[in-house]
C-alpha cells in the first residue's frame, strides 16, 4: 500500500520514478601507514590529484550548467588546496598520524569553526568541507568514490548529497533528488534548483521506505513523497507533471513581458540576489533588474573582510546582470540571524533587536566605509549597466538614515562620484520606521518593506521559531494597514516603495500591494512568472478592490480567501 513522506522543499518540480538508492563509499579504508616522510609525501601527492579532479568537475560543470554553479568546485579546489590544512595535517603526520587520519581532523577543525556560527547558511557550508575532505581521504587510501549511476531517470535517494555527486551524476537520468538530511541551502540544492531538477531534503526515514526500484512520487514544492503510489495516485501525478509543465512553458512565454496590470499600470517586478551565482537565474526568469542584494551574504564565507575593491568588483557585476534597470544593493544587515565571520560582536541577549543592520554600520565605520567604497566605485565605473539604488537596512529613526545618508554623500565627494542619478532609500521593517514614514520620506528617495522582520517585529514572533510559524502572517490585516500608511507618507514626498521580503513571491500580496500604491516587487527569481501572469490579469479596479477589503478584514485567511476570489474570477474570465 502507498504512503508518503515529508521532507523539506528545496527545489520545485514534480516527478515520478523509479528509486536509486545512491549510497556513498567510506574513505577511510586499512593501510599499513608509512613513515612520516612518505606520508607527507603521500599527502601533498593526494591533494594534487583532488585538485585535479576537481577542476576536472568544475568544467563539466561549467559546460552542462552553467559558470556560477562551476565556481562551487573551483572553491572546493581551493579548500583542497589551502595551505593552512596541509600545514595542519602535517603537524599531526610528523606526531606519527596517518596522512588521512589528519586530513579528516584538519578538515574538521575548519568545519567546526562553521558551525559555531549557528548560521543556516555557514552550517550547509560544512557539507562542502565534508565532501573535500572524503575525496582527499579516499585518494590516500585508494578508494574508488565514483558513484554507480542508474540505467534509467530516477528518484534519486540518499543519505546526504555532496556537491560533486550531484554535479557528475548525469541530469537525464535524475528525474528527482531526495536526501535524509541536507538543507534547502545546501549547495546540492543550490545545483538542483540551477538545473531545474525536482528536490527534497531533509526527509527522514526515506531510505528504510524505498527498496531499489520502488515507484516514488515527488512533489519538489511541497516535500511530500508518494512511495508506491497506486493507480489513482500515480496518474494524479502525471497529471501535476503535465500540467506543470505547461504551465511552465506559458510563463516561459511572459519572460520579455514587463511586470504591469492589465490596464498597463506598471508593477516592476525585480529579483532578490545573495551571490554572484543567482544572477543568471534571475535574468532567465525575466527579472528587472534586483530589489533587494543581500551584501552581508555574499561576503559570508570570507574570514577577513572584502576591501572596497574586492566588493567593487561584485557590485559592478551585479549592475552588469541589469542593464539599465535598478538595482538595488543593500549596506551589510549583519547580526541576529546573520552574523558574518569577520565581523565580532560581542555576544547579546537579543541579537534580534541588538545592534544588526544599520546600527552596527554605524558603529563601525572601517566595516561601513569601505563598503560604501565599494558601491560608490561600481556606481563610478559601470558602463551600460544597472541603475545603482543603495539602501540601509534596520533603520528605526531619522537620526539614522541621515547619519548612514551623510556618510555616504561625503565618501562620494571623496571620491569625486557625481551623485545626480543615485538613489538612497531604506528598508521598512522596524514597526517605528512605517509609523514615521511621511518623515523619512523627507530624506529617503524609496522605501522597500521587508516583510520578513516587519512581521517578526508587528507580531513579537522569532522569524527563525519554527513553532512560531503561524505569527508569520504577512496578510494580517494589520501588515496590509501598516503597508498603506507608508506608502501614504512616502507619497507625499513622491519617494517610491517597494516591497522586498518573502511575501512579495505571494501572487496575493501582489495584488494587494500594486492596489495599494507599492510599485516594486522583488522576490526569489522563480516566483517572478506567476506574479507577473497574476498581475497581468487584473486591472488597477481589481488591485485596489482587493487592497480595500484586505484591510478591512478580520484575519489572514479571510484577505487570502477573498483576494484568491478576485484573482480566480479575473483569471476566470479571461479564459
Ligand atoms: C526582510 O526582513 O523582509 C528582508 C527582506 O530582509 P532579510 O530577510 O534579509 O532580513
Ligand atoms: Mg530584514
Amino acid at each position: 500500500m502507498s504512503h508518503s513522506i515529508t521532507g523539506l522543499p528545496a527545489a520545485t518540480g514534480s516527478a515520478l520514478a523509479p528509486a536509486f538508492i545512491l549510497r556513498t563509499e567510506h574513505a577511510v579504508a586499512d593501510r599499513t601507514p608509512g613513515t612520516p616522510e612518505e606520508e607527507t609525501t603521500l599527502l601533498e601527492q593526494s591533494i594534487a590529484t583532488a585538485i585535479e579532479q576537481l577542476q576536472d568537475i568544475a568544467a563539466k560543470v561549467r559546460d552542462e550548467v552553467g559558470e556560477e554553479e562551476a565556481g562551487i568546485f573551483d572553491a572546493h579546489a581551493m579548500f583542497a588546496g589551502d595551505p593552512a590544512l596541509a600545514d595542519m595535517a602535517k603537524g599531526d603526520i610528523a606526531n606519527g598520524t596517518r596522512a588521512d587520519i589528519a586530513v579528516a581532523t584538519a578538515f574538521t577543525t575548519f568545519k567546526e569553526m562553521l558551525m559555531s556560527t549557528g548560521d543556516e547558511y555557514m552550517m550547509a557550508r560544512a557539507a562542502d568541507m565534508d565532501d573535500v575532505s572524503n575525496r582527499v581521504q579516499a585518494i590516500i587510501n585508494g578508494v574508488d568514490l565514483t558513484v554507480a549511476v542508474p540505467s534509467e531517470p530516477s528518484v534519486i535517494i540518499a543519505e546526504e548529497l555532496t556537491p560533486s555527486q550531484t554535479a557528475t551524476l548525469p541530469k537525464e537520468l535524475m528525474a528527482a533528488l531526495v536526501t535524509e538530511k541536507g538543507s534547502a541551502t545546501s549547495h546540492a540544492a543550490i545545483l538542483a534548483r540551477a538545473a531545474e531538477i525536482p528536490a527534497v531534503v531533509g526527509a527522514e526515514g526515506i531510505i528504510a521506505a524505498v527498496e531499489p526500484g520502488t515507484l516514488v512520487g515527488v512533489n519538489g514544492a511541497t516535500g511530500v513523497m508518494v512511495i508506491d503510489p497506486d493507480e489513482h495516485e500515480a496518474e494524479e501525478i502525471e497529471l501535476r507533471i503535465q500540467r506543470e509543465s505547461r504551465r511552465k512553458e506559458s510563463l516561459a512565454e511572459l519572460v520579455n513581458t514587463p511586470g504591469q496590470t492589465k490596464d498597463g499600470q506598471r508593477v516592476e517586478l525585480a529579483a532578490n540576489i545573495g551571490g554572484l551565482e543567482h544572477l543568471p537565474l534571475a535574468v532567465a526568469q525575466g527579472a528587472e533588474g534586483s530589489g533587494l542584494v543581500r551584501s552581508e551574504l555574499v561576503f559570508q564565507d570570507r574570514t577577513t573582510a572584502p576591501t572596497a575593491e574586492e566588493q567593487a568588483e561584485f557590485y559592478g557585476k551585479a549592475l552588469a546582470a541589469f542593464p539599465g534597470n535598478r538595482v538595488v544593493i543593500r549596506t551589510m544587515d549583519v547580526g541576529a540571524d546573520k552574523p558574518l565571520p569577520f565581523v565580532n560582536q560581542d555576544p547579546e541577549e537579543n541579537p534580534a533587536l541588538g545592534v544588526r543592520g544599520v546600527r552596527l554600520s554605524l558603529e563601525r565605520p572601517d566595516l561601513f566605509d569601505a563598503q560604501l567604497r565599494g558601491l560608490l566605485m561600481a556606481y563610478r565605473d559601470t558602463t551600460d549597466g544597472g541603475r545603482l539604488a543603495i539602501m540601509f537596512p534596520m533603520v528605526s529613526v531619522v537620526s539614522e538614515f541621515k547619519a548612514a545618508k551623510q556618510r555616504t554623500l561625503e565618501i562620494a565627494q571623496e571620491l569625486g562620484v557625481d551623485t545626480t542619478n543615485l538613489e538612497i532609500g531604506m528598508m521598512i521593517e522596524v514597526p517605528v520606521a512605517a509609523l514615521l514614514a511621511d518623515q523619512l520620506a523627507e530624506y529617503a528617495d524609496f522605501f522597500s518593506i521587508g516583510t520578513n522582520d516587519l512581521v517578526q517585529y508587528l507580531f513579537a514572533a522569532d522569524r527563525l521559531d519554527s513553532r512560531l510559524a503561524k505569527l508569520a502572517q504577512y496578510l494580517n490585516p494589520a501588515v496590509i494597514r501598516l503597508i498603506n500608511q507608508v506608502v501614504k507618507g512616502a507619497n507625499r514626498h513622491g519617494a517610491w516603495v517597494g516591497i522586498c521580503g518573502e511575501s512579495a513571491s505571494d501572487p496575493a500580496m501582489a495584488v494587494i500591494a500594486a492596489g495599494l500604491g507599492v510599485r516594486e516587487l522583488s522576490m526569489t527569481p522563480t516566483a517572478i512568472g506567476e506574479v507577473k501572469d497574476t498581475l497581468r490579469n487584473l486591472t488597477m479596479n481589481q488591485c485596489n478592490n482587493a487592497a480595500e477589503l484586505a484591510m478591512n478584514c478580520t484575519t489572514s485567511q479571510e484577505v487570502r480567501e477573498r483576494v484568491m476570489e478576485i484573482i480566480s474570477e479575473a483569471r476566470g474570465r479571461l479564459g
